[in-house]
């Protein structure tokens, strides 16, 4: 049983005219995902149980877990004054704050949604981004770093012990890697194209202190093939998994990598998402009840990302407990 979250609220974050991170990339998911998953159940071939969640901005202390006062206060403030850039490429409008609380709530929800056994896995299908986003610094289209603060979330009021953060954006989570690089409690796994933006996520960079070891990056070069990429995402799940032996599975979902993607484009076909989604299914079966939480991050191209996303949700809605 699935719970997602969606809705139009999420494309009032206007990023104006021509910015790759628009609300053109969500509209046909909110306006047409449902009215495909219906038919699909009718004709049995294709999604499982789907229930809408819905969406309750967070309190800015739920934000302050993750995120310094400061970086919220001028978030806060850019959105007041009637919106502007935040970085060189992240830029707000009237309504910002208010919808990236929304965000990280549905972030939130879903935590509860999945943990409390309503539901056993989510997907947030958010904007704007987060895992970009650092403790205090908005960038790279992210304002909150949405998952980051969801996963601090189930650590501390769920009382989970261990989160295992997955991240299959074409662009590596610098925002994610920096704030759990000295927990031990979150392991943070990214595939991305490399080198690119943001310039982090060298194989060398494998978490400090009580982190050390927490972090698994696998860089993939500009050319690399289909399968070439598959075979090394699989051996970097298989690693995480059994070096966190997670609680709970949160899927940083960028669909970026997608060969028609405009912003980074790495070869992959839609049905790539589709084996790593059961990838990551099959191994969370084994260890935490296939309990996984997926959340929106990149994905460029409207088309590529909606075909996507329902092939994303069709495999998660038809998990079932063994
Ligand atoms: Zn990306």
């Amino acid at each position: 049983m699935t719970i997602i979250y969606l809705g139009s609220l999420f494309e009032e974050h206007d990023t104006g005219a021509g910015h790759p991170e628009s609300a053109r990339r969500i509209e046909k998911v909110n306006k047409d995902l449902l009215s495909t998953v219906a038919p699909a159940i009718k004709s049995d071939g294709g999604f499982g149980d789907i229930t809408v969640g819905s969406i309750t901005p967070a309190e800015r202390t739920v934000i302050e877990k993750v995120h310094q006062s400061g970086q919220v206060d001028k978030v806060m403030n850019i959105t007041a004054s009637g919106g502007g850039f935040i970085d060189g490429d992240t830029v707000l409008s009237s309504d910002s704050y208010h919808i990236a609380a929304a965000a990280v709530g549905v972030c939130i929800d879903a935590v509860d949604q999945i943990v409390d056994q309503n539901h056993h896995n989510a997907l947030c299908l958010i904007r704007p981004p987060g895992h970009h986003a650092t403790a205090d610094t908005s960038m790279g289209f992210c304002l909150f770093n949405n998952i980051a603060i969801a996963a601090e979330y189930a650590l501390k009021n769920k009382q989970l012990g261990r989160v295992l953060i997955i991240d299959w954006d074409v662009h590596h989570g610098n925002g994610t890697q920096d704030i759990f690089y000295g927990k031990e409690d979150v392991f943070y796994f990214s595939t991305h194209r490399y080198p690119f933006y943001p310039g982090s996520g060298h194989e060398s960079e494998t978490g400090t202190g009580a982190g050390l070891g927490k972090t698994l990056n696998i860089p993939m070069a500009a050319d690399i093939s289909r399968s070439d990429f598959l075979d090394q995402f699989q051996l970097g799940l298989d690693q995480a998994f059994v070096k966190c032996k997670p609680d709970l599975v949160m899927i940083s979902a960028g669909f970026d990598a997608h060969y028609l993607d405009p912003v980074g484009s790495l070869g992959l076909e839609t049905e790539d998402f589709g084996l790593m989604t059961e990838m990551v299914i099959d191994r969370a079966r084994q260890y935490c009840a296939g309990r996984i939480l997926s959340v929106l991050e990149g994905g460029y191209h409207p088309g590529a990302l909606y075909q996507s996303i329902a092939l994303h949700l069709q495999k998660l809605s038809v998990y079932k407990p063994s």
